[in-house]
């Protein structure tokens, strides 16, 4: 007898594999005991029941590794409390690399394991085999061990997560599939659900969808974005080896295959590079699929076996037991999706795994518990934060061309400004095909093209990826120096604009922005929106345009997390109009010393600093043309931003390239406006500032007036002053002009790995590698900070670095001002 449905709920979380399981678990433990799941069939029946079973701690980042951390610990603990084998085992696992490049990448990723506590170490080839006596390491150049890794059974991870939420008090039925989330006045209000044919309906203010492939469709019903699409994903098992005892888990990602030894049996699964898309064209998930494989595709699987046979040659008489393929989500951007759906208060989504749900489900559903606990994420997940979904990226026909790539990604070198190959071209500036002609090399963000570089005449259009300098280096270096000494144009239409208006749109920015947003029209204030902690929500630009108008501007990937933010905050009896204008202005940068000749020669207006002074915006005729110029820089020079009406964004650029002939104006892209920021020590948001990172500690405070008033997080920075910092970013120039820095290297303190690089680029006019870092500080003077001895490791080698508080390009910002 299934259990009755209730009629009310704290929290109804749909779908019953290993994600839902650990949500219900974790928000049951937190005390909330009145969540019911619902599962359409039977626990674990979608994707979680056919699982490889890999626990792999060392994710991309310091909060995945520590989520991902948290399961294996997780899992090895679920057994004792609830009596349900988990089968994790720590047998440890091994990568091997097969080319120089992919020894760099793996090599990084031990440096960055070791930043992050993970056990790890880097050994020879002749240690491989004496741990792996099978495998053929003819042709491994190098490898890396994590003794702590492992492998478990997943389809009981889940019973146990299930049968743990239990005995916590959650209800879990099954066989109850959920039809339609409620709504009233923009938040969920119910579920309507269906048992046996019967309709029942559950009030409940919090719904998560953990409907794993189902859950894009489910989410699209609400109105809510969860771009997924499902792909096949295969792996054999063998029959019994004779012999084959336990041995670690074995990743060979340049022939994207992994290998599990598991009761005397060995399984290979595939990460190949063009996957296929589940269902095909014209089909659709079977409403009874329950515990279903999808057919077998011998074809597909013979060129990853060729490579296996010859990795693992015992497997040519091993003899193929089974030929597993089944389907896993996938997303755009092969992470999965974790948090509050922007368009829809108490909507959650935890789902969207890309093949390590199992891996992943125990930490984000402890961080999701925890987000929902309390109303903010526990640490930053911005890397997971559903708020960074685009609502275009719904579109099926897009996601059934990108899931064919990233699936792949998985295994594939994740080199430094890796682009993704499909599913390209759907935002575009006014001007792309004026910048194609040009020589654009395009990279995408947010599903913008985006020109990240220009190619010479003849030079190849294309990436050619390396851990070393790749292939646009010295384009990079022209365009740098193009900005530091003459005019550079850069095209950021990519820019998330947001007008915010209405009688109490000064009030309303106030409370958020920790700067002094009540300045005259035409000021426009680089500020921060803080959340209750005193770190950092938001980095923006904010303009006002008139007494009830504002214009703020973020960063394209930002835009739909800052307006979650604004609607989110925005109280019902403000009169506030809160709207996206991205699409109806382009933005054209013109920077550099003689970007006040360049424009001059197209306008009439009084560009010097008496008529048109630093941090102002002013309406400008350009060409035949109206522009608003913002005088502002993110590049450190003197420069104007330019918001054009997108119907005129080609004239005025043409106005502006005819021009800027006499004055050597350089088009450039966005790999320039990096480095040159990163000179400036302009922090990036999502590296070097997040919402886990404090606005004094990261070097802000010169943005926030806590005189001002109230504004949320202003509790938090009068504190921090009180106590003092805790740590402190610091910018970094290797002393050696070679080594290259990209992000998330360790970063060395006198001889200890005090944390890791948050951003990094080339400091063409510096003459080194740049990086940016927060290095542990208390109780200690900026003097005490600078008097240290600091290296950045790199693949396991530390180079020296100098340290600075302040900008080391500029540092007294005279050229803004010239
Ligand atoms: C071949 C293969 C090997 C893998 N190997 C690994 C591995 O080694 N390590 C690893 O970490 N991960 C691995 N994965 C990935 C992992 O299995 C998935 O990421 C994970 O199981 C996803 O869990 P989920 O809960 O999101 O989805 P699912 O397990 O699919 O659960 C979703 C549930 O929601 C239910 N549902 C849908 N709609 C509704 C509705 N309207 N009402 C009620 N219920 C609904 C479904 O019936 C389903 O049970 C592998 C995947 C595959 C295919």
């Amino acid at each position: 007898m299934s259990k009755p449905i209730p009629s009310k709920a704290r929290a109804v979380i749909i779908g019953g594999g290993v994600s839902g399981c650990s949500v219900a678990y974790h928000l049951a433990k937190l005390g909330w005991t009145d969540v019911v799941l619902l599962e359409r069939k039977q626990l674990t029946c979608g994707t979680t029941w056919h699982a490889a079973g890999l626990i792999g701690q060392l994710r991309g980042s310091q909060n995945m590794t520590r989520l991902a951390k948290y399961s294996r610990d997780l899992y090895v603990r679920l057994e004792e409390e609830t009596g349900i084998g988990t089968g994790m085992k720590q047998n440890g696992s091994i990568t091997v690399a097969l080319t120089e490049e992919r020894k760099e990448e793996i090599y990084r990723q031990a440096s960055l394991a070791r930043a992050f506590n993970v056990d790890v170490r880097e050994i020879s080839p002749d240690e491989v085999k004496a741990m792996y006596p099978h495998l053929n390491v003819s042709d491994v150049v190098g490898a890396v061990h994590l003794p702590l890794d492992g492998q478990c059974d997943p389809a009981n991870i889940a019973m146990a997560l299930a049968k743990g939420a239990r005995q916590f008090g959650a209800t879990i039925i099954e066989g109850v599939k959920v039809i339609e989330v409620l709504t009233k006045e923009g938040r969920v209000s119910g579920v309507v659900c269906e048992q046996n044919g019967e309709r029942y309906t559950i009030e409940t203010e919090n719904v998560v969808n953990a409907a794993g492939l189902w859950g894009r469709d489910l989410a699209a019903k609400s109105g809510v974005t969860v771009p997924l699409h499902a792909c096949e994903h295969f792996y054999i098992v063998t029959e019994p080896v004779a012999g084959l005892k336990q041995l670690p888990v074995l990743r060979v990602p340049d022939e994207q295959t992994y290998y599990k030894e598991d009761a005397g049996k060995m399984l290979v699964g595939a990460f190949e590079l063009k996957a296929k898309p589940w269902p095909p064209a014209g089909e659709k998930v079977r409403e009874d699929f329950c515990f279903d494989q999808l057919p077998e595709d011998f074809d597909h699987f013979q060129p990853i076996l060729e490579m296996a046979v010859n990795r693992l040659p015992m497997l040519e008489t091993a003899g193929i037991h089974t030929f597993f393929n089944g389907p896993e989500s996938f997303t755009p951007d092969d992470r999965y999706y974790l948090g509050e759906a922007p368009e829809l208060k108490g909507y959650w989504v935890a789902a969207g795994y890309n093949s390590i749900g199992i891996v992943s489900s125990g930490g984000a559903g402890m961080a999701l518990a925890q987000w929902m606990n309390d109303g903010e994420p526990p640490f930053d997940l911005w890397e997971v934060d559903i708020r960074r979904a685009q609502p275009f990226q719904k579109n099926r026909a897009y996601l059934k061309e990108r899931v064919t790539e990233t699936l792949g990604l998985l295994y594939a070198d994740h080199f430094p400004y890796r682009q993704m190959a499909t599913a390209r071209g759907v935002r575009r500036s006014p001007i792309h095909e004026h910048l194609k002609a040009r020589g654009a090399v395009f990279g995408e963000v947010a599903g913008w093209e985006r020109t990240n570089w220009f190619a010479k005449p003849g030079q190849e259009r294309e990436y050619r990826y390396s851990w070393k300098r790749q292939n646009w280096f010295e384009n990079q270096r022209d365009e740098h120096m193009a900005v530091r000494t003459g005019v550079g144009l850069f095209d950021m239409t990519s820019f998330g604009k947001i007008r915010v208006e209405g009688r109490d749109a000064l009030a309303f920015l106030q409370r958020l922005c920790a700067n002094q947003m009540d300045v005259p029209s035409g000021r426009i204030v680089y500020t921060q929106m803080l959340n209750s902690k005193g770190c950092i929500e938001s980095d923006l630009t904010v303009t006002r345009l008139s007494e009830t108008a504002f214009f703020l501007v973020v960063p394209g990937a930002t835009l739909q997390r800052d307006l979650a933010w604004l609607r989110k905050n925005l109280q019902p009896d403000e009169f506030v109009v809160v709207t996206d204008v991205t699409a109806a202005e382009s933005v054209l940068c013109v920077m550099g010393p003689k970007s006040r000749e360049l424009l001059s020669k197209v306008s009439p207006a009084d560009l010097s600093n008496g008529g048109h002074p630093f941090g102002t915006a002013r309406e400008i005729e350009v060409g035949m043309g109206i522009a608003r110029a913002h005088r502002v820089t993110y590049v450190g020079e003197l420069g104007w931003e330019l918001y054009v009406s997108t119907d005129q964004t080609a004239h005025v650029f043409e106005a502006l390239e005819e021009a800027g002939a006499d004055v050597g104006l350089k088009l450039c892209g966005i790999h320039t406006l990096d480095s040159c920021r990163i000179e400036k020590a302009f922090r990036h948001f999502g590296h070097d500032i997040t919402d886990e990172d404090h606005v004094l500690e990261a070097g802000l405070g010169f943005a926030v007036r806590t005189g001002k008033g109230e504004f949320i997080g202003r509790d938090a920075v009068l504190r921090k002053q009180d106590a003092g910092l805790k740590r402190r970013m610091v910018q970094l120039r290797l002393t050696d002009p070679e080594p290259l820095v990209f992000h998330n290297e360790a970063l060395v303190r006198d001889g200890k790995i005090v944390g890791t690089v948050t951003s990094g680029n080339y400091g063409h006019f510096l003459g080194a590698a740049i990086g940016m870092g927060y290095v542990p500080c208390e109780g200690e003077s900026e003097a005490d900070v600078l008097a240290s001895t600091y290296e950045i490791e790199v693949a396991g080698e530390r180079f020296k670095a100098e340290a600075s508080l302040k900008p080391m390009y500029d540092p007294k910002a005279e050229r803004v001002r010239m």
